[in-house]
């Protein structure tokens, strides 16, 4: 612990493997702090386990999620195989303003939560990037597209995404490995989008951080279908699959487990971080570790929380916050207005294999003509596909009758789900609950965060639309709804120090650099200075990766 090391990292997840990679890459010996424990694919990976080899047939121990996990349990991928990757809630509480709920779905573990993502991704356009600017909601970004897009490469190139170009100035393309194939429900659907709405509603496959060829010494999928467990070949992209075993291979990393940045180091005279206050997680000693930089990619609301458990003389209300922006703008995409009914696709087709992915309907809204009831946009995930042994016994019947009937797949359905943007707003914000620690002793989170009009707006719109597209292609039976989500529950919680061009309005630079503390960066979604309607993980990424060889750079010219 007397050592100092050129660089830590706090967090091993999507953004701390990047980070880790990109900075002992270029030579620096690097401390990753991660709060849980270590994953080792051969054991933990389960995406083969079939369900009758689970205790209870993939139903999930219900009654245990209600003790540990009652808010991890609303997430689609907290299941009896992947339950284990999400936290246990009651050693990581945090209490939300009252009359308001937030669903923080969390992991803690090497690779976060790059182990159970759903691995979407969408380039950023400047119609995200001057959003802001544009409107009037939060502060300006203070980046274009042409300062990231080098970035999306580098990530893209390293990760491989599949996908298709479609040239669509709202989603730019990026370096794409083979697409997946849309079925003969999801053509027809292109097709007919095609037809009725020329280019300006479109229909592509999902891109998706998913192999479909070799690259990089991981193998291309073979379609096994599972999610959010893992991958043997390392077809998808997680931190332990690549950026981690790139970053352990120089040499230069040094990777610590059940340690849990407890807050960090600020040495006043040098108006410099010198390192962080850890907690062991499993002796619970406090510990410390020095370095020359320190890089935060806790994930959104951790990173917050740790600035705000870090207050000093000079920064009462929490390190680097002389802005008072840290813990405020919180956001997270709107999701659930939609739609879906059955489709007249060829009876005697089905589908083969087990496609990790679906479709995608990029922003058609606000693109070129102003809507009159809302700000800002949403995209549409959502596929087609025969119904199977799952379905309903509505449609079936009993006994002899109904088992027959299964041995055929179902009708053909197809699906429109919409995410939509959330406006940054400073009434959504999370502080320190002087009242509540989690297993470690450390102060939590009091969030507060709800949805605004826009957002509702647009999910209504979302449905409307969704189902107007149905209509369109000749579905029938079209279900038009809108999910009333608690904020959280599209796991793509943004905003709490924010980018910005003026340091007396935000937290970071145009380098993710603390404005108040020139050695200090923080690379997570905390980072975002809007949310976009896109997945935001890849943006995170690219950020990272940028703000990593600006600091290499400002190293080696002594500014740091
Ligand atoms: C089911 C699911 C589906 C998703 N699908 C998509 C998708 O399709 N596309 C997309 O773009 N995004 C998706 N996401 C979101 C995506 O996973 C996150 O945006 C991304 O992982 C955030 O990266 P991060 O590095 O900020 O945080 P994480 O990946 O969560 O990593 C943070 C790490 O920091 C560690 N940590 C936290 N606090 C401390 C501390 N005090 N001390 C030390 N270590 C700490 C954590 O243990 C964790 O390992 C999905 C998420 C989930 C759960
Ligand atoms: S579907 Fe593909 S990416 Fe997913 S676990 Fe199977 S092989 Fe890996």
């Amino acid at each position: 612990m007397a050592k100092t090391y050129d660089a830590i990292v706090v967090g091993s997840g999507m953004t701390g493997g990047w980070a880790a990679k990109e900075l002992t890459e270029h030579g620096l010996d690097t401390l990753v702090l991660e709060a849980g424990r270590m994953i080792t694919p051969e054991a933990d990976y389960v995406e083969h386990v079939p369900p009758w080899e689970k205790k209870f047939r993939g139903e999930r121990d219900r009654k245990k999620q209600l003790v540990d996990q009652p808010i991890q349990k609303e997430c689609y991928a907290c299941d009896e195989w992947s339950s284990k990757f999400f936290v246990n809630d009651r050693e990581n509480p945090y209490t939300t303003a009252e009359g308001t709920s937030f669903l923080w779905l969390r992991g803690r573990q090497v690779g976060g939560r790059s182990i159970m993502w759903g691995r979407q991704v969408y380039r950023w356009s400047d119609l995200d990037f001057e959003a802001n600017s544009h409107d009037g909601y939060g502060v300006d970004w203070p980046i274009r597209y042409a300062d990231i897009a080098p970035w999306y490469d580098h990530v893209e190139e390293f990760i491989g995404i599949s996908g298709e170009a479609l040239g669509l100035p709202q989603l730019p393309d990026g370096k794409f490995l083979p697409p997946m194939e849309l079925n003969c429900a999801e053509r027809m659907v292109r097709d007919g989008l095609k037809q009725h709405f020329g280019g300006e509603r479109v229909l592509t496959i999902g891109r998706c951080a998913v192999l479909t060829a070799d690259h990089n010494g991981r193998k291309a999928c073979h379609y096994c279908g599972a999610r959010e467990r893992g991958c043997i070949t390392l077809s998808y992209f997680n931190s332990i699959n690549a950026t981690l075993p790139a970053a352990r291979a120089t040499g230069k990393m040094t990777l610590r487990p059940y340690s849990v940045a407890h807050s960090l180091i600020y040495d006043k005279k040098k108006n410099r971080v010198t390192g962080v206050r850890v907690i062991d997680a499993v002796t619970k000693h406090a510990l410390e570790f020095n370095a020359r930089i320190v890089f935060l990619c806790a994930s959104t609301l951790e990173s917050a929380r740790l600035l705000l458990n870090s207050p000093t003389p000079d920064f009462p209300n929490g390190l680097a916050n002389s802005s008072g922006q840290v813990g405020k703008n919180l956001m997270d995409h709107i999701m659930g207005g939609g739609a879906s009914g059955r489709i007249d696709a060829p009876a005697d087709r089905t589908t083969f294999g087990r496609r990790p992915n679906g479709i995608y309907v990029p922003r058609f809204r606000n693109v070129k003509d102003k809507h009159p009831d809302f700000l800002r946009g949403f995209g549409f995930q959502g596929g087609g596909g025969r119904g199977g042994w799952g379905r309903g016994i509505d449609d079936a019947g009993f006994g002899p009758e109904f088992k027959n009937s299964l041995r055929e797949p179902g009708p053909w359905t197809f699906g429109f789900y919409g995410f939509g943007e959330c406006l940054p707003r400073p009434e959504n914000y999370v502080e320190i609950d002087p009242d509540t620690k989690d297993a470690w002793g450390i102060p939590a989170l009091k969030i507060h965060c709800s949805y605004g009009d826009n957002e509702w707006a647009l999910m209504k719109d979302a449905s409307y639309t969704a189902a107007e597209m149905l209509d369109a292609v000749g579905a029938h039976d079209i279900d038009a709804y809108v999910e009333r989500n608690a904020p959280g529950k599209a796991i793509h919680e943004m905003g709490t120090c924010r980018m910005g061009r003026d340091p007396k309005t935000s937290v970071l630079n145009a380098h993710n650099q603390a404005w108040d503390i020139p050695n200090l960066f923080i690379t997570d979604g905390s980072c975002m200075a809007s949310s976009g309607c896109q997945n935001p993980s890849i943006t995170y990424m690219a950020l990272t990766a940028r703000a990593a060889n600006y600091a290499v750079d400002q190293m080696k010219q002594r500014a740091l």
